[in-house]
């Protein structure tokens, strides 16, 4: 991989932003203060990041520009916080700053707070500026890239939401070090997806960094956030609204989703796989289906799984859940057209495709234990 990542990515397309990657962003009031064109600002974030790190980011701003008006609204961490509720609790918050036009929705935490606070920066006036400041791995490498924005309802995860493409993302490297290795780890999922699509160099240069990475150290992680970042921009400025190509994005997702969903996504205090973890599980099966089917070399997937594992990533569908159950919960995905299970393929490392009618007992034999 090319040397020294550059600090900086630019997305393009009808509405371009540019990512700022590195340590101690945060602290640097006039980053934020270029990107804000009026005087009002609601710093959204959870309650386990505020205590962390929202008076920082405040005071930085103030001293930029003394003049803004900065309101707080926190919400309870966790994706419970992800709902139609939480997000009249946003807008109510935009309602009492007196929040104009002109106004800029700060959303400071992972991708639940980007995710919540995105939404209503997209709807508040029917839409005034996001800034991201993305604190999780998770949400530096993929949701607060890319305008996607989202609440969950009963019926599902991110059924209520609207396409908003931040003014600009600010991922603060130095805010990784107070992430549990979990969630460092899931993030890292995400991370190595990117060279299983599209990018086999980068995957050679993820099985070398791995201990770097894994250790929080902050040259190694801004590569790596840096890297995903370019290639996530490359694939939404051609398809911003997934008609085609960002839809390889989701490799691994489709398994990943219906693990998630058969486990009935993480009630607290129990074993289930997070969604990391879920897409590494995911990806190995698409691997294996692949070589299945004929379309990859069986070899290629024994490096996938064996780099998941080197990071402690999990490999194998959990204890439990039925092959029946999990293909029913992949016939549902958003992806299938027409009844045909559409899924996220690939030739080898780097070389994933969209294969747009997949044989559904190949899958089945894929999701058999053991
Ligand atoms: P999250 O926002 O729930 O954060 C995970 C946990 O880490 C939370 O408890 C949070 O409080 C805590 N945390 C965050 N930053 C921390 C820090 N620096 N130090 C210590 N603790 C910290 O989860 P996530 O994994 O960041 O995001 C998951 C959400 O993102 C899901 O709702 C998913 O649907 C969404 N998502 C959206 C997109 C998109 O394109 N919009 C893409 C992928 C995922
Ligand atoms: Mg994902």
């Amino acid at each position: 991989m090319t040397p020294a990542a550059p600090p900086t990515v630019d997305v393009g397309g009808e509405r371009p932003y540019r990512i700022h990657i590195g340590p101690g962003l945060l602290a640097r009031g006039e980053l934020l203060a270029d990107v804000i064109r009026g005087r009002h600002v609601l710093l959204v974030s959870d309650d386990t990041v505020a205590p962390l790190y929202l008076a920082q980011v405040q005071a930085a701003l103030l001293a930029a520009r003394p003049a803004l008006k900065i309101g707080q609204h926190l919400i309870p961490a966790g994706e419970a916080s992800k709902t139609l509720a939480s997000f009249g609790g946003v807008i109510e918050a935009l309602a009492t700053l007196g929040a104009t036009r002109d106004a800029c929705v700060l959303a400071l935490g992972g991708g639940v707070v980007g995710d919540l606070a995105g939404f209503a920066a997209a709807c508040w006036m029917r839409g005034v500026d996001c800034v991201q400041l993305p604190t999780t791995l998770l949400a530096m490498v993929d949701s607060s890239v890319g305008g996607k924005t989202a609440v969950d309802i009963a019926q599902g995860k991110n059924l209520v939401g609207a396409f908003h493409p931040p003014r600009a993302v600010i991922a603060d490297t130095a805010v990784l070090r107070s992430l549990p290795l979990r969630e460092l780890r899931a993030g890292l999922a995400e991370v190595i997806k990117y060279g299983a699509i599209r990018d086999l160099e980068f995957f050679q240069w993820l099985q070398s960094e791995r201990d770097a990475l894994l250790a929080g150290e902050d040259a190694a992680l801004a590569q790596a956030i840096a890297r995903s970042c370019e290639h996530k921009a490359q694939i939404v400025e051609r398809d911003p609204l997934e008609k085609g190509e960002r839809a390889l994005l989701n490799l691994g997702h489709t398994f990943g989703h219906a693990i998630e969903t058969a486990q009935g996504y993480g009630a607290p205090g129990n074993n289930n796989l997070n969604h990391g973890e879920a897409v590494a599980v995911g990806m190995v099966l698409a691997a294996r289906l692949s070589a299945a089917l004929g379309m990859a070399e069986a070899a290629d997937t024994d490096r996938l799984r064996e780099l998941l594992l080197s990071y402690g990533l999990p490999v194998d569908i959990p204890a439990g859940l039925a092959p029946e159950t999990l293909l029913a919960h992949m016939r549902l995905d958003k992806k299938n057209i027409a009844g045909r299970l559409r899924l996220v393929l690939w030739r080898g490392i780097g070389r994933a495709e969209v294969v747009p009618d997949v044989d559904e007992a190949a899958v089945l034999a894929i999701l058999q234990p053991g």
